[in-house]
């Protein structure tokens, strides 16, 4: 490993001069960042642990919401009673990811800007776009078993990893950031991450410096609402896919309805259309499956990812049922 400074500050105005520092990167609960440091993936010169930030509380907003702090730990997260009965997709999403261990290290902020787990982009000795900007990608027509089957580029097909997110994505929430320079802003969770494009190396539409101080939760909607995660290993693994969906019902009919996919795309994929398209149709199993083909609507396989487009159709559709079941009671 590289060597590195470190630095631990108490206070984000601190935590923001050090970052600005040459080679500078925030570490949070390290759960991603170190296993990347170890093998040269990662070579930050110094560390700017914000572990420390008076960031651990989760509190209630004025609205009606939460505001949940960057370094509240994925474990309190989960846990958090109000979290539990108002988004209970939530609750789901973080437990469904990682180990006990982990959760209990793995911070907020640190969760959503986890980084992808191509298998390539962790071997140095392969050609990665994403780590090795123009080198190429290995997983284009390499083992792409894991990889995107939307959003994706000739660039890079990886996929976002984060469970936590694509709740977040279907609960509209928004992140708080601070900056040195911008002072503080919101960005809504749909526009935090950014498609890879010609330019995969850059996973989020945040600026060098920036800061996540919090994520935001509107009031809770109305309506049932799952976190459904299919996967290789069900003790402790990546999405193959997951769907956090969320249904209200006015009668037998849907009032309104969010879809957000994960595990196929390089960011947490709100099923926009497949939303509009429930709307006002019967609660059945026709009106999901049809919303689960327009969830996958543009999907493209690479080969050994083709099973996903399925897989996530049928998969949404057994979320959406899930959730009306939920709703029920
Ligand atoms: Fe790298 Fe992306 Fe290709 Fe994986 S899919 S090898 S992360 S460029």
């Amino acid at each position: 490993m590289k060597a590195f400074t470190y630095e631990r500050p108490t206070d984000a105005n601190a935590a923001l001069r050090a970052v600005a520092k040459p080679g500078a990167r925030f570490l949070g609960g390290g759960t991603n960042l170190l296993d990347l440091m170890k093998v040269g993936v990662e070579t930050p010169s110094h560390l700017v642990d914000v572990s420390r930030l008076p960031f651990a509380q989760i509190e209630e907003t004025n609205d009606g919401g939460l505001r949940i702090g960057a370094t509240v730990t994925n474990s309190d997260l989960a846990a958090d009673g109000r979290v539990r009965q108002r988004y209970p997709m939530l609750s789901r999403a973080v437990l469904n990811g990682a180990s006990g261990q982990l959760r209990n290290q793995a911070t907020t902020a640190g969760n959503l800007l986890q980084r992808t787990r191509c298998y390539y982009f962790y071997d140095t000795s392969k050609p990665c776009n994403k780590r090795s900007p123009g080198s190429g990608c290995s997983a284009l027509h390499g083992y792409n078993r894991i990889h995107a089957v939307l959003g994706a580029s000739d660039a890079c097909i990886a996929v976002h990893p984060s469970d936590m997110a694509v709740a977040m994505a279907a609960l509209d929430a928004e992140v708080e950031v601070q900056s040195a320079d911008a002072g503080s802003r919101k960005i809504r969770m749909g526009d935090l991450y950014r498609l890879p494009d010609k330019a995969p190396q850059k996973d989020t539409t945040l600026e060098n410096g920036d800061l996540i101080t919090a994520v935001s939760l509107p009031p809770p909607s109305s309506g049932g609402q799952v976190y459904r995660k299919v996967r290789d290993r069900a003790s402790y693994d990546f999405a193959l896919v997951s769907v956090a969906a969320l249904v209200d019902l006015d009668g037998d009919r849907v009032r309104g309805a969010r879809i957000a996919v994960g595990g196929v795309a390089p960011k947490p994929w709100r099923a926009l259309d497949a939303e509009q398209q429930l709307m006002g149709k019967p609660a059945n199993a026709d009106s999901f499956i049809a919303a689960g083909t327009a969830a996958m609507a543009g999907a493209r396989g690479y080969g050994h990812n083709d099973f996903k487009i399925a897989l996530a159709s049928r998969t949404v559709a057994r979320a959406l049922a899930d959730a009306v079941q939920h709703r029920k009671g």
